[in-house]
C-alpha cells in the first residue's frame, strides 16, 4: 500500500504544486481590493511562496525526495498556509477573510493526497497554530467586539474544516485498507489459479501421452492376434512340405548316386525342421494352457529367449554368450520367465544397435547359484542407462525410444513377473559403457511355496499378446503342444 501511495503522491505532487503556485500568484488580485496598502509586499510574499513550492517540486523528484515523499505531502500545504499567516500577521486583522486560504490549503491538498488521519490531524493543527500566532499581537493589543467575533468565527470554520478532513481521511483510509486487502486476495487467487492451470496443462499432456501409449498397446495386441493367425496358417503348408519331403526322400533312395539332389533335400529338410521349431515355440509361448507352474532348468527359458530373438541378434551383429549351468532348476512358469529374458535381451540388443563405437557388441548371460537362490545376470556393453532415468525405467510406459519402437512396458512386465516369482530385479550401469540387469530367484524347496502368486501371475499376468489357438482344425502333427510341467 505504501508503494501505491508513493506512486499516487508523486503523480499528484506536480499537479498540486503547479496549482498552488498559480493560485497563490493569481490571488494577488484580492490584495488589490482587500489590502491595497500592502499590495507590493504581499506580491513579493506570494512569489517567494510560489518559488518555494517549485523548489519542493524539484526536490521531491530526487532519490531522497522519493524516499521521504510523505514529508513533502505534509510540508506542501504548510508553505502557502505559512505565507497566508504572514499576511494576517502583517495586517493585524484576526477577522481577515484570508483565513479561507488556510482552509483551502487543508481541504484541497487533503483531497489530492492519500493522507492518513494522523497526517491530516498534524496539518490541520499546525495551520491552526499558524493562524493563532499570526493573530497573537492583535489579541495582545485587545480586540474590538467585531474583531473578536470575526476571530471566533474564523477559528470555528478552521477547526471544523480540520475535523472534517481528519474524519474523511480516517474513513478513506479504512476503505483503502479494505480495498487493498481485497486486491491482495484477488492477486493470491490469481496465482493459485495460474498454478492450477499449469497443473491441469501437465495432466492434460500426460493424458495425451497415455492415450498415445494406449493406442500403441492396442496396435500391439492386434499385431499379436494377427501373428497367431499367421502361425496357424503356416502350420498346414509346413505339414505338406514335410510330407512332400518324406516322399521325395523315399524316391531318392532309387538314385543313391545323385549326391547333389540328396544334399539339396537335406538342406530343405533342415530348413523345414527349423521352421517347425520356431512355430512350435511361438505357439507354446503364446498358449495360456502352456503357462503351467513347475520346476524346470532355468537355462530353458534363456534358450527360448535367445532363439526367439535370433534374427534381431544377427541383424544387429551382437554376440550372445550364455554361461548358464543347465542343471540349475527353478520353480515357476517357464514361458513367463522366458518373456523376462526376451525383454531384457531385446532391450540390450536395441540399445547396442544405436550405439556406434566400433567395438564388438556383446551380451553375456551368466548364472550364479547359492543354497537358496539363483542369480542371473544379463550384461551388455551398450551405451548404459543415465543416472537420471535409472529409477524410472521400471515404470509402466516409461520409454526413451522413438514412437513405434518402444512401448515402455517391457521392464514393468519383467518386474511384475519376477515379483510374482518372489524374486527381485536390479539394474546396474555407469551410464556410458555397460548395463547389467540382475534377476534373483529363489531355488525350489517346498513345492507348494509360491504356487498361489505364480499361478495368479500365470493366469492374469502379462504375456505376449498372441491368443491361444482354439480352432477346430485337424491336429497338426508338427505343431503339437508341449506344456512344461
Ligand atoms: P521399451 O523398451 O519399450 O522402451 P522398457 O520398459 O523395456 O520399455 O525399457 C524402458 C527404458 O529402459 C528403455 O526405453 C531404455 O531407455 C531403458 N533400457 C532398458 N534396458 C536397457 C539397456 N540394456 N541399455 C540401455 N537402456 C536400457
Amino acid at each position: 500500500m505504501q508503494a501505491e501511495d508513493r506512486r499516487f503522491a508523486l503523480r499528484n505532487l506536480k499537479l498540486i504544486a503547479v496549482m498552488a503556485a498559480g493560485m497563490v500568484s493569481l490571488y494577488a488580485i484580492l490584495d488589490h481590493f482587500a489590502y491595497p496598502e500592502y499590495q507590493a509586499l504581499f506580491a513579493s510574499l506570494r512569489w517567494t511562496c510560489a518559488a518555494i513550492i517549485m523548489v519542493l517540486l524539484v526536490l521531491v523528484r530526487s532519490r531522497m525526495g522519493k524516499r521521504f515523499f510523505k514529508f513533502f505531502t505534509v510540508i506542501l500545504p504548510l508553505v502557502p498556509a505559512f505565507f497566508v499567516s504572514i499576511t494576517i500577521f502583517v495586517t493585524q486583522d484576526p477577522a481577515s477573510i484570508y483565513y479561507a486560504g488556510l482552509s483551502l490549503c487543508i481541504v484541497a491538498i487533503g483531497f489530492l493526497f492519500h493522507w492518513t488521519y494522523r497526517e491530516a490531524f498534524a496539518v490541520s493543527g499546525l495551520v491552526l497554530i499558524f493562524y493563532l500566532i499570526a493573530c497573537s499581537p492583535a489579541i495582545a493589543n485587545g480586540l474590538t467586539a467585531k474583531d473578536g467575533a470575526g476571530l471566533f468565527s474564523n477559528l470555528v470554520f478552521l477547526v471544523t474544516t480540520g475535523v472534517v478532513v481528519v474524519a474523511g481521511s480516517f474513513a478513506h483510509q479504512q476503505l483503502r485498507v479494505e480495498e487493498f486487502r481485497g486486491r491482495e486476495r484477488l492477486r493470491q487467487q490469481k496465482i493459485v489459479l495460474r498454478q492450477n492451470a499449469r497443473k491441469l496443462q501437465v495432466t492434460l499432456d500426460e493424458l495425451r501421452k497415455t492415450e498415445g501409449r494406449l493406442i500403441q498397446s492396442g496396435k500391439m495386441a492386434s499385431l499379436g492376434q494377427l501373428s497367431a493367425g499367421v502361425i496357424h496358417e503356416i502350420g498346414n503348408p509346413l505339414n505338406h512340405s514335410n510330407q512332400a519331403l518324406f516322399l521325395l526322400r523315399r524316391r531318392l533312395r532309387q538314385f543313391p548316386e545323385d549326391d547333389m539332389i540328396r544334399e539339396a533335400v537335406e538342406d530343405i529338410q533342415d530348413s523345414v525342421d527349423r521352421m517347425k521349431e520356431i512355430v512350435r515355440e511361438l505357439r507354446e509361448f503364446s498358449h495360456k494352457r502352456s503357462e503351467v507352474l513347475g520346476e524346470f532348468p532355468l537355462k530353458d527359458s534363456i534358450d527360448v529367449a535367445v532363439r526367439m530373438l535370433g534374427k534381431e541378434i544377427d541383424d544387429h551383429v551382437v554376440s550372445v554368450e550364455v554361461r548358464v549351468d543347465p542343471a540349475v532348476q527353478v520353480r515357476g512358469v517357464k514361458n513367463q520367465l522366458a518373456q523376462v529374458f526376451i525383454n531384457l535381451l531385446h532391450n540390450a540388443v536395441q540399445a547396442m544397435g544405436q550405439f556406434e563405437t566400433g567395438r564388438r557388441n556383446q551380451i553375456l548371460v551368466s548364472l550364479t547359484k547359492t543354497d537358496d537362490r539363483v542369480e542371473v545376470s544379463v550384461h551388455d556393453n551398450g551405451p548404459g542407462i543415465p543416472d537420471g532415468i535409472r529409477s524410472e525405467i521400471f515404470d509402466p510406459f516409461f520409454t526413451t525410444k522413438d514412437a513405434g519402437e518402444g512401448t515402455g512396458l517391457g521392464l514393468s512386465i519383467c518386474l511384475r513377473i519376477i515379483e510374482a516369482h518372489r524374486g527381485t530385479i536390479q539394474v546396474f550401469s555407469d551410464g556410458a559403457t555397460y548395463t547389467e540387469f540382475r534377476v534373483v530367484l529363489p531355488t525350489p524347496r517346498d513345492p507348494s511355496e509360491n504356487a498361489e502368486t505364480i499361478e495368479a501371475a500365470a493366469h492374469h499376468g502379462p504375456s505376449l499378446p498372441i491368443p491361444p489357438d482354439t480352432s477346430s482344425r485337424p491336429t497338426d502333427p508338427l505343431l503339437h503342444e508341449n506344456p512344461v510341467s
